[in-house]
C-alpha cells in the first residue's frame, strides 16, 4: 500500500484566532516557487525559510520584549550568553578595542579576558560607577563599551547617564546588559545607549526553566550585523524555550513588582539581624550609590539583595544548610528566592585578594528575592542566621 505523507502542512480552516502564541517546531518552511524563495531570501516577501535563519516563536517573543524596552527589530537567541557574544563578536573585529564594566556577569568577563585578546581584540576593565575611569580606559581604537546597570553581587550602580554622554562624544557605542535591572527599572535606549541585551533566563522568562538571551540595537544596520553573525554561528533559540518564555513574561510585570518589594523589605530586616556585618541593596540610604541609584531606577529597586554574614567559610555552610527554605543555586530572577554564594561560584576564579579589593568575602551572600510571602522568607533566613552565630 502506497503510504503518503501529507507535507506541506495546511493548518485546518479557523475563522477565529488562538488567544495564545501557536508553537512551530518546523525547521523547515515550504516556499511556492524559486522567485517566491528568491523573494523571500532578499527581504521583498515575508515568510520563514529555516529554523536557525529565524522562526515565529522567537519573532513572537522578541516583539514582546521591544516593547517593554522600547525599542523595534530586537533578536531572540539561545541565551544570554550568546547575546553578549553575539555584541561583542558579531560587532568587534582585529585591531578593536573594548572596554568592559570591571564587575561584568562572570563568562562576560570570561569572554573578554579570554577569546576576545585571541581574536586581535583588546579589552580593558573599568569601574562603570565612575566615568573618569571609563574615559581613561578609552583609546581610539576603541569600538565598543560594556556594561551592566547594576552589577553582580555587590549591587553597584553605573553611571549610565554620564558614560552614554561620553560614549556619544567620543563616537563609540555603549551596550547595556540590563538583565539585573529590567526595564520596569531601567530602559537603557532612552538613556543613550546603542544597543541593550538581557539574559531572558532570569526575570523576563522568571521561571528558571529556559535559557535565552535578547539584544536589540538602535542601529538597524547593527541588528543586522549581530543578526546574521547569530545565524551564521547558530544561536539559534528553540520555539518551545520562546513559548515558554512569552509565557512568563505575561506576568513579569507583577513578579518584579512582587519581588523587589520583598526585597528592599528583606534588606532592612537583614540589617537589623544578629551576626550580619552589612547589607547591600541600591535604595537603601547606607549603599555607596544611593543617590544615583534614586534618581535612576525611577521609585523602582531590585530584586537583588547581598549581604555578609559574619564567621566566614564556617557560618557561610550553615547558612545555606539551615536557610533551607530557599535554594542554594547560583542563578536569579526565579520565582522563589535562591541564594548564592559568590565566592565558591560565580566569582572563584578570582584570588581571595582579587576578591576582597570588591567586598567578596567568605561570609557575602547575593539573595534573588523571590515571590514567597515575606514572613516565610524572614523565617527561613532567621534559621539561616542562627546556625551561622552557632557555627
Ligand atoms: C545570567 C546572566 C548572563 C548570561 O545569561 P545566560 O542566559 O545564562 O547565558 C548575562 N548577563 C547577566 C547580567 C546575567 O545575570
Amino acid at each position: 500500500m502506497k503510504k503518503t505523507i501529507q507535507r506541506p502542512v495546511v493548518p485546518p480552516a479557523s475563522v477565529s484566532t488562538p488567544v495564545v502564541s501557536p508553537i512551530y517546531p518546523s525547521v523547515v518552511y515550504a516556499s511556492d516557487d524559486p522567485d517566491g524563495l528568491d523573494a523571500q531570501y532578499e527581504g521583498g516577501a515575508a515568510g520563514y525559510t529555516y529554523a536557525r535563519e529565524g522562526h515565529p516563536n522567537a519573532d513572537l517573543l522578541a516583539r514582546r520584549i521591544d516593547a517593554l524596552e522600547g525599542c523595534s527589530g530586537g533578536i531572540v537567541l539561545g541565551s544570554g550568553m550568546a547575546a553578549v557574544a553575539a555584541v561583542l563578536l558579531g560587532l568587534c573585529g582585529a585591531g578593536d578595542h573594548v572596554v568592559g564594566g570591571n564587575q561584568l556577569y562572570g563568562r562576560s568577563l570570561r569572554l573578554m579576558a579570554e577569546d576576545l585578546p585571541r581574536l586581535g581584540i583588546a579589552t580593558t576593565l573599568a569601574d562603570p560607577t565612575d566615568m573618569a575611569a571609563v574615559e581613561a580606559a578609552l583609546r581610539p581604537e576603541t569600538r565598543l563599551v560594556l556594561i551592566e546597570v547594576v552589577s553582580n553581587p555587590t549591587l553597584r550602580v553605573a553611571d549610565i547617564e554620564g558614560i552614554a554622554r561620553l560614549c556619544r562624544d567620543r563616537g563609540v557605542l555603549l551596550a547595556v546588559d540590563n538583565t539585573f535591572t529590567t526595564p520596569l527599572a531601567v530602559r537603557p535606549f532612552a538613556l543613550g545607549a546603542d544597543i541593550v541585551l538581557h539574559s531572558v533566563t532570569k526575570l523576563l522568562a522568571g521561571h528558571s526553566d529556559v535559557t535565552l538571551g535578547w539584544v536589540a540595537a538602535r542601529d538597524p544596520d547593527l541588528a543586522v550585523r549581530m543578526r546574521v553573525f547569530a545565524v551564521t554561528t547558530g544561536m539559534t533559540p528553540s520555539p518551545f524555550d520562546c513559548w515558554l518564555a512569552e509565557r512568563g513574561l505575561a506576568t513579569f510585570a507583577l513578579r518584579f513588582d512582587a519581588a523587589q518589594r520583598n526585597a528592599a523589605a528583606l534588606a532592612d530586616w537583614l540589617a537589623g539581624q544578629a551576626g550580619v556585618r552589612r547589607v547591600l541593596y541600591p535604595t537603601r540610604a547606607d549603599h555607596p550609590d544611593h543617590n544615583r541609584a534614586a534618581a535612576l531606577l525611577g521609585g523602582q529597586g531590585c530584586n537583588m539583595v547581598s549581604f555578609e554574614v559574619a564567621g566566614g567559610r564556617k557560618a557561610a555552610n550553615a547558612l545555606a544548610r539551615a536557610a533551607d527554605g530557599v535554594a542554594f543555586a547560583p542563578t536569579l530572577g526565579d520565582v522563589g528566592t535562591t541564594l548564592s554564594h559568590a565566592a565558591s561560584s560565580s566569582h572563584r576564579a578570582l584570588s581571595p585578594e582579587a576578591r576582597a579589593a570588591i567586598g567578596i568575602t567568605e561570609g557575602f551572600f547575593r539573595v534573588s528575592v523571590g515571590l514567597e510571602p515575606l514572613d516565610a522568607l524572614k523565617t527561613t533566613f532567621a534559621a539561616g542566621l542562627a546556625a551561622a552565630r552557632d557555627a
